[in-house]
């Protein structure tokens, strides 16, 4: 059987080289069946962004429908009737098929094709920096298909194509450019790579390994590659080593177990490196020392580590917070604080309960004027990653009415203000965990959630369904959610304390 080779598992490739074999291949049963919320949220959003732009371009064919060889069929009719805007029209040529979201007629009788994003065009896109950005590489190998196959069929000759993006700017990709200054390599020599190893693996002539990423939490086989990099004691069961570093310790070093990184003899190891470039490129024996230390953690020690003493400044009112917003929208709907003083605990919600500029400013206002009321130099902020921090300063360019750069600098200063992720969890302790999460860190040390499914996409999807009928019951359970995320960075900071 020939499995045809389409955008979207060229894009799941970039996510995780492991998926598309594990997709064809691996225990069916394993897979979860229930779609992860934030990915359903994602794909509905790009669904309402593909209706918005089509509800607004004008008259195009839309050739949307279930049957694909009378789609196909119907495409190459269109074409040959020189259709100004083909909508969802569907192509195929040998193993490689596509449906573009749009097929634009060109001055010269070709066919462009454009995909409609709910993403920006182009990435590491920053004004200040005057960076223009460049293309994504899923973008990229998803149009290279569309092209090649316009050129096989002969209704393209170049090899380009167009994102639509989120902010209704088109971005053309020309695929036979470089990459970049110094890699040579085009984005249609990145697309020919990724197109042919997602050959290999869909006809099973090429295998890899699941390794435990990021990418993963989102992904329906967690569990199940969760499972098997844990039987295996495989080397991504590691904070931080991912599927690269694992592929050269395995190719340079033979290693293939947390136990086998264990036993390795660094100083041997670095002596090989010595001299040649090309071995163990890009680790240094202090990220080697720094993995060996996690394998003894992992398989040894089976208990956190604490390098050196920790010591957090002695206040009155302890504040430990957490925000709830829809990044993809850029909306912050809750600042909540837990509060611990002398005078007992407390938490304290801080809620936009609309969808609108005015509800974000006046929630953040109010938590804002409860820091600024408080004693000074009286309380310390406690908080688990930069994207709290990150996120205000993005809210005081948006609202500079509720407080200027310098007084949000001052209350988010480093000796008031701590990231116990970026400051003490990063760089002073090791973990028998392969992800330092908030939620993972806080249920090993015996935390539990009130929320049945606690997370932050979750908590999204209630929000905007608390949105559509004002139901008190989901907004209740996003404000308990984010009081235990709260309470878990207590928890944290309490342990990391102890641990003196
Ligand atoms: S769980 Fe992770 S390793 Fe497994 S297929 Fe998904 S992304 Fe890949």
């Amino acid at each position: 059987m020939t499995y045809l080779i389409t955008p979207s598992k060229l894009y799941a490739y970039l996510q995780c080289p492991h998926r598309p074999w594990r997709d064809l291949y691996g225990p069916q049963e394993e897979k979860i069946k229930e779609t992860n919320p934030f990915v359903e949220m994602l794909w509905e959003k790009g669904v309402q962004h593909e209706k918005d732009v089509i509800g607004g371009i004008g008259a195009i064919l839309d050739l949307s429908n279930p049957d694909k060889d009378t789609q196909f069929a119907r495409t190459l009719e269109a074409m040959r009737n020189k259709t100004p805007l083909i909508y969802h029209g569907y192509i195929r040529y040998n193993d490689l098929a596509g449906e573009p979201d749009l097929l634009r007629l060109m001055p010269d009788g070709t066919y462009l094709p454009i995909d409609i994003k709910s993403g920006r065009g182009l990435e590491g896109v920053s004004e200040e920096e005057e960076n223009p950005g460049k293309p994504k590489k899923h973008y990229a190998v998803q149009l290279a298909l569309y092209a090649e196959v316009l050129i096989a069929l002969g209704f393209a000759k170049d090899k380009m194509g167009i994102i639509y993006d989120i902010d209704h700017n088109e971005t053309l990709y020309e695929l036979g450019k470089p990459m970049g200054v110094r890699n040579h390599a085009t984005w249609w020599d990145l697309y020919q790579e990724t197109k042919n190893e997602v050959r290999h693996l869909l006809n099973n002539e090429a295998r890899n390994e699941p390794a435990l990423s990021g990418a993963c939490k989102l992904c329906p086989w967690y569990d199940s590659c969760k499972g098997w990099c844990t039987k295996n004691h495989d080397l991504t069961t590691l904070f931080y080593l991912g599927r690269s570093i694992r592929g050269t310790l395995a190719h340079d070093l033979e290693l293939k177990t947390v136990e086998e990184l264990r036993d390795l003899d660094i100083a041997i190891a670095m002596g090989k490196k010595a001299g040649n470039k090309s071995f163990l490129r890009g680790i240094g024996e202090p990220t080697l020392k720094k993995l060996q230390t996690r394998a003894k953690v992992l398989a040894d020690i089976k208990k956190p580590v604490v390098n050196g003493e920790i010591h957090f400044p002695q206040v009155d009112y302890e504040l430990y917070f957490d925000i709830e917003d829809d990044p993809t929208q850029s909306f912050v709907y809750l600042h909540g604080v837990y509060e611990r003083s002398p005078n007992g605990s407390r938490f304290i919600p801080f809620v936009a309960k609309e969808k609108t500029p005015e509800a974000e400013e006046q929630a953040w206002k109010g938590f804002i004027s409860y820091l600024k009321n408080l004693p000074q130099d009286k309380w310390c902020l406690y908080y688990y990653s930069h994207h709290e921090v990150t996120t205000y300063h993005r809210m005081q360019k948006q609202y500079p009415d509720v407080i200027l750069l310098e007084e949000l600098d001052y209350l988010l200063s480093p000796e008031r203000a701590i990231d116990l992720y970026s400051q003490y969890i990063l760089k002073m302790t090791d973990w028998p965990l392969y992800s330092y999460s908030l939620k993972d860190i806080a249920k090993y040390l015996g935390f539990s959630w009130r929320d049945i499914s606690p997370s932050g996409a979750l908590s999204i999807q209630w929000f905007n369904e608390y949105l559509k009928d004002k139901n008190p019951t989901k907004l209740r359970r996003i404000i308990d959610y984010n009081e235990d995320d709260c309470k878990a960075t207590m928890v944290i900071k309490d342990y990391l304390e102890k641990s003196k």
